[in-house]
């Protein structure tokens, strides 16, 4: 589904410049569940962002589906991210005077999906991450488990082909956490493919397969059994 080759993001500090991605390749099948470890800055979200279509590498290519992601236009990149990508991150990301229906019909809007049907379908995916009571509350009234599920309901409303969640469960207590990862193993037991990075050991042992990062490149990639 996923193949990127030779990826470079490159920032320039001044006078410094960093290498976020210093080459990196990589190929992801559809239904792969794949945790991302790293130090911090080792490039993880760099490469989160690129494959979100968030933003452009320097150099290397990006296909998906065949698709080149870099001939893109701005356009059709936003596009791209609204169908194909679902984001769910540390830090939730839900808009507060929106209620949890609102924030998951938010990228059916985008979508120009028909507000009947979109009600229908946030209500449906609260439902599904175990909120169906709470679709009329604002993020404020809700736990951070419960915004997190909010916000991969969200991150699921126009079906997408790739989940990607950078640190999902960095914010929660450690029994929180673990209930966000039981929803990621059924989605993903559902056939929906998913990129997790973290950097708790436990979140990473969920996973089939363990990408490490380190100063930009991948250094291991090992597609072990699930424990
Ligand atoms: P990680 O997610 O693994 O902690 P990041 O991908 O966020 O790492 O960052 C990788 C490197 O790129 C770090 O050295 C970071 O400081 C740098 N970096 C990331 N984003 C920017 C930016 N917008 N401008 C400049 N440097 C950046
Ligand atoms: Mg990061």
């Amino acid at each position: 589904m996923i193949e990127i080759r030779d990826l470079e993001k490159i920032y320039q500090m001044g006078e410094e410049t960093v290498a976020a991605l210093a080459g990196v390749s990589l190929t992801i099948e559809r239904g792969e569940h794949i945790a991302i470890t790293g130090a911090s800055g080792s490039g993880k979200s760099t490469l989160m962002n690129v494959l979100g279509g968030l933003d452009r590498p320097t150099r290397g290519t990006y296909h998906f589906d065949g698709e080149d992601v870099g001939g893109f236009n701005d356009d059709d990149l936003a596009d791209f991210r609204n169908r194909r990508i679902g984001f769910v991150f540390q830090s939730f990301q839900l808009l507060p005077r929106l209620s949890a229906l609102q924030n998951v019909e938010l990228p059916m809007v985008y979508a120009g999906l028909p507000p009947v049907e979109r009600r229908a379908r946030a209500a449906a995916l609260l439902e599904r991450v175990g909120l169906g009571a709470r679709t009329g509350h604002r993020p404020t009234q809700m736990s951070g488990g419960q915004q997190q599920r909010v916000a991969i309901a969200r991150a699921l409303a126009n079906a997408p082909d790739l989940l990607l969640a950078d640190e999902p469960t960095g914010a929660l207590d450690s029994q929180t956490g673990q209930d966000v990862l039981a929803l990621f193993r059924e989605l993903n037991a559902e056939g929906l493919t998913l990129l997790v990075v973290t950097h708790d050991a436990k979140v990473a042992d969920q996973a089939r397969r363990r990408v490490v990062f380190s100063d930009g490149l991948i250094i291991q990639d090992e597609k072990g059994a699930r424990s």
